[in-house]
């Protein structure tokens, strides 16, 4: 059984040449010392609205950008997916755009995630497609849901509309044998995600995972809502696909809990989220007949927790449905030291037109910013291999 060594930097950054490597040691150097690629970024922001594009695409194309994106376009991410394929990691195309309200994006947004499945479907290393239904249905309509108010008239037609292109988007998923990710977003909207991905199961996870919807565990509720259906996949037959993450919304869920007068969905403590995602891990190792998961994260103790429940309960390191994922640009001694090992492992990949990422990129760049050590550990990583690669003398 080959050893998994998360501090072998040589194998972590093997796919970056000595030019990319001392490249992300500076911007991760400058992300980190001070705020001026997090402020750069909303300048950015600031320009493209004002259709001064030009300085924004010399400035952060080639460098944020294309740290952490796939490319512009799917054909000019083949170059990236292609890399990454020959260290043995796959990739999962994030269509990095960000919540919509009308009709017309809705259509452009279901159009851009059949494009992303067709274009799966003949590059093998790419067996998921990830999706955000907030940019597919109306966020009012999605609350409205959750609470468990009746939709008007003009709502449910809405609605029905929106259930219809994705269905349609599911049904070319499930041809292709391409796994379809629903990410979580506000806990305010979460129930109406559980209750349209369930449905999707039942119809098209009967004997291959091709829907995963994502668990939060920094939610309190979540392992519970996990253990029921885990339990309902079970009764009726189907695979449960379940992507755990620990949640991003912290911030914006204190916030909303405060303004509604409402408990604070979210864990009391770190060690609480911790606690949950560990339970979680072991319960969907446990039934991994009935659930095929995806452990998506960049902490090093859940992803050693899990090679070792794995181990422990014999599910071989390459079981299809057992994988791992990390963001592209960030926890590459993760990944790459996993596939060494023989895991399964995906980069989760944004694409798209610099314009409509740039969001994405301000909340990588805010992350780096902040004094977590996961965050000091991306520059870490870096000096060390700079060191190694003798680039670095200090
Ligand atoms: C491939 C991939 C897909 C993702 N998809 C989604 C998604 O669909 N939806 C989504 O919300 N997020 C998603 N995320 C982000 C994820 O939820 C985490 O924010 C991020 O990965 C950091 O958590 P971690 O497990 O890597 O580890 P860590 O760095 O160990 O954990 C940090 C996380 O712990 C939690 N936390 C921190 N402090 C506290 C506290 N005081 N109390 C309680 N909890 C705390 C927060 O969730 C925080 O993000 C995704 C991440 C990856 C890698």
């Amino acid at each position: 059984m080959i050893q998994i060594n998360l501090n072998d930097t040589e194998c972590a950054f093997q796919y970056k040449s000595n030019r990319i490597l001392a490249r992300d040691y500076w911007i991760f150097n400058l992300m980190h010392y001070n705020r001026l690629v997090n402020a750069g970024l909303r300048i950015s922001s600031i320009l493209i609205q004002n259709k001064l594009s030009l300085p924004v695409i010399l400035g952060v194309k080639p460098t944020v950008f294309s740290l952490f994106c796939g490319g512009t376009s799917l054909e000019k991410s083949i170059n990236k997916i292609e890399h990454l394929k020959n260290y043995g990691v796959g990739t999962i195309l994030d269509y990095g755009v960000e919540a919509k309200d009308r009709d017309e994006d809705f259509d452009k947004t279901a159009q851009a995630i059949i494009d992303a499945i067709l274009f799966a479907s003949s590059h093998p290393s790419i067996k998921i497609v990830s999706s955000k239904f907030t940019s597919l249905i109306p966020f009012p309509i999605l609350e409205k849901i959750h609470s468990g108010h009746e939709l008007n008239i003009e709502e449910s037609e809405r609605f029905d509309k929106c259930k219809k292109r994705i269905f349609k988007i599911t049904e070319l998923a499930f041809q292709n044998k391409i796994s379809l990710f629903v990410d979580a977003e506000e806990s305010w909207i979460q129930n109406g995600l559980d209750d349209l991905t369930l449905e999707l199961m039942r119809k098209y996870n009967k004997d291959f995972p091709i829907v995963y919807n994502t668990f939060q565990l920094y939610l309190k509720n979540r392992l519970g809502v996990l253990e029921d259906m885990i339990a309902i996949a079970e009764k009726e037959g189907f695979i449960l696909g379940a992507k755990l993450v620990r949640g991003a919304y912290m911030e914006k869920e204190e916030d909303y809990a405060r303004a509604k007068g409402i408990e604070n969905p979210i864990q009391i403590s770190k060690e609480n989220t911790d606690r949950d995602y560990d339970k979680a891990i072991c319960n969907v190792l446990n039934h991994i007949n009935n659930v095929a998961v995806c452990i998506a994260s960049h902490n090093e103790e859940s992803t050693m927790y899990s090679t070792k429940v794995a181990a422990e309960l014999q599910i071989e390191n390459n079981h299809p449905h057992l994988c791992f994922s990390q963001l592209l640009g960030m926890s590459d001694h993760i990944s790459f030291n996993m596939a060494k090992a023989g895991y399964r492992v995906y980069k989760y990949m944004p694409y798209g037109p610099v314009r409509e990422v740039l969001p994405y990129l301000i909340r990588r760049a805010q992350e780096n910013t902040s004094v977590s050590d996961q965050m000091g550990r991306e520059l870490q990583l870096h000096q060390i291999e700079m060191k190694r690669r003798k680039l670095l003398v200090l």
